[in-house]
């Protein structure tokens, strides 16, 4: 018999969503909260090579970063 659940962690991912802002794009990461910094860099240059858009890592995290239980 295996005892391997995390009991009681309460674990939250973050989500982003690029289709939020652009109709079409598929593109969708999550990552566990000790990588935001990694995830909204990754956004940023994806929305910069992608979508020719400048934003900061301010405003994705303030726009476009949910939280969500896993
Ligand atoms: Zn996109």
């Amino acid at each position: 018999m295996t005892t391997n659940e995390q009991a009681d962690e309460g674990i939250t991912a973050l989500q982003v969503a690029c289709d939020t802002e652009v109709s079409g794009c598929v593109f969708l990461m999550r990552t566990e909260e000790d990588d935001r910094d990694r995830l909204l860099e990754i956004t940023r240059d994806h929305v910069r090579e992608q979508h020719g858009k400048e934003y900061t890592i301010d405003e994705i995290e303030e726009r476009h970063v949910t939280e969500v239980e896993v």
